[in-house]
């Protein structure tokens, strides 16, 4: 076992190709889910009966909130579900439901919940200063020294509002240290919702077709490239000098949506050896890994050195204002507009925010990532991670089950119907409409799913990620295999129609 401190144990890093076999098979088989009399059972003796304050609450909500929630990831089947107490790996609804969380507020909280380490630094910096001043604090100087220790491709860094924000800010810096126009991004990856990036977002060659409201010429010198496929790559790079050159490679280091289409490593190492022989910058996008997949980043067990890292989530420890740009000290100059060390004056790539960089979300940051290192909090849960996984996969064999679940450390996938997994080939325009049927279909069945493992006390991102955190332990895991279990126990073929020439 090489874990090292890694949430990955290095000698038994997935077989990326392998996993997208069997994703390739899972997505070409009929769907199998919670059979409909299970899921009538769940409704009716679960949230019906036992949730009504969350039903109450989220249907008054709807009046003044779309569609009764705020946030992205709590529209969930049948209703979402309003959450009172949240601590460790724990959380409590409003109707007093506890629940395991593996839904870890969608990346951040790698300690589990609401750490008293962090909270008590908080409340203090709150008694004192408050939340934010527009002015410097000593804790913007002690989270940025940390992090530039921690990762050695970070000489510098600038923080931000949110991970969106970041991306946004390592486009301009790689315009301006390029000289160059376009955009590369890996095909079903998500790099925040500007206008720019939200393109192939989700599945591999939608381009801008699920971007809505997103005007195409936004797109102008955005490009997506195929996840695992440096051959595709260099080939969308070659094109581009053509038409202004590469300023940009940006790279989710696990593969597009943390992982959901797993690359190999040696992928990622070919990604650094193409921006290096296009001139374009290499941009780790580590929102949901820094700190996660390790203390230096995933760029740490990839052994690669990008030019410039996104960061979000972690970087404020859980706490509002989460978002960070940082990287080598040429490129990171043009936030500084000084000048270059050959004495030209730079442009100054605009990127700020009335609250980024608070005492708030520095001080919650800096605790975070040093009770994280101390801790070894990445590979402990990264070690629950790979014990879940186990646990699902013999579970799922069990059943005799098509499902698929894999994981890169403490981000685990559960893929019941490969929603995520199927492509848009622009060179079989008539597939188009029968993919989006086929993902419109699967993304039911997965909501579906997302509520089993709601009734039976477990809450997961979207139906199908799972995050483990430090504050798990093996007994946790074993009892949320067991729960996990019982909804494979009822689940079967779903009557779905499925157009054959699709895989024609
Ligand atoms: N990049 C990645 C890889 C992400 O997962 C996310 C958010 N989940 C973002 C960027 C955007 O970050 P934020 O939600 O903080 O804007």
């Amino acid at each position: 076992m090489a874990y090292n401190g890694y949430a990955i144990d290095a000698d038994h890093y997935l077989d990326a190709g392998a996993v997208t076999r069997k994703l390739d098979a899972l997505i070409r088989k009929p769907v199998y889910s919670i059979k409909p009399e299970y899921l009538r059972e769940y409704e009716q003796e679960y949230f019906d009966k036992k949730c009504q304050k969350s039903k109450e609450m989220t249907d008054e909500a709807k009046n003044v909130i779309p569609g009764g929630v705020e946030h992205n990831l709590a529209f969930n089947y049948p209703f979402p579900i309003a959450i009172a107490k949240a601590e460790g790996n724990r959380m409590v609804d409003v109707d007093g439901n506890e629940y395991f969380d593996l839904l870890q507020a969608g990346g951040p909280t790698v300690l589990g919940s609401n750490p008293p380490e962090v909270r008590d630094a908080v409340i203090d910096l709150l008694k004192t200063c408050g939340p934010s001043t527009g002015l410097f604090h000593e804790y913007e100087y002690k989270l940025a020294k940390k992090i530039t220790e921690l990762i050695p491709s970070v000489e510098m860094i600038r923080f931000l509002g949110s991970g969106t924000e970041a991306c946004m800010c390592a486009e301009r810096i790689a315009r301006l240290k390029t000289g160059k126009k376009n955009i590369l991004k890996m095909g079903g990856g998500y790099h925040g919702w500007s206008d720019m990036l939200a393109y192939g977002i989700r599945i591999p060659g939608t381009k801008g077709i699920l971007s809505h409201g997103v005007p195409s010429y936004c797109f102008a010198h955005t490009d997506e490239y195929f996840p695992n496929d440096l051959e595709d790559l260099e080939r969308k790079l070659k094109l581009h000098q053509l038409d202004g050159g590469t300023a940009a490679i940006f790279v989710e280091p696990v593969g597009p949506e943390s992982g959901t289409r797993p690359v190999s490593r040696e992928f990622i190492q070919g990604t650094e050896r193409l921006a290096h022989k296009y001139g374009a910058l290499l941009v780790f996008d580590e929102v949901v890994t820094g700190f996660r997949i390790g203390v230096h980043g995933a760029q740490g067990f990839f052994n690669v050195n990008p030019d410039l890292t996104v960061f979000g989530k972690v970087v404020a420890g859980g706490y509002p204002g989460a978002g960070a740009v940082g990287g080598h000290k040429d490129c990171m100059a043009y936030l500084g507009a000084g000048l270059d060390n050959q004495g030209k004056k730079l442009h100054k790539a605009m990127c700020g925010g009335t609250l980024s960089a608070t005492p708030l979300s520095t001080c919650a940051g800096y605790h975070m990532i040093c009770a994280i290192e101390r801790e070894n909090a990445c590979e402990k849960a990264g070690r629950m991670g790979d014990r879940l996984t186990k646990g699902l996969q013999e579970s799922i064999r069990r059943h005799n089950l098509p499902f698929v679940a894999f994981n890169q450390g403490s981000i685990c996938h559960l893929d019941t119907v490969g929603t995520m997994h199927f492509c848009i080939d622009w060179g079989k325009l008539w597939k188009v409409p029968e993919v989006l049927k086929q993902t419109g279909i699967r993304q039911t069945e997965m909501e579906h799913m997302g509520a089993a493992y709601m009734a039976e006390g477990i809450i997961t991102l979207a139906g199908s990620r799972l995050y483990t955190s430090a504050a798990y332990t093996e007994e946790d895991i074993d009892e949320l295999i067991r729960r996990f279990d019982r909804v494979f126990s009822r689940c079967g073929k779903i009557d779905t129609e499925i157009d054959k020439k699709l895989w024609k």
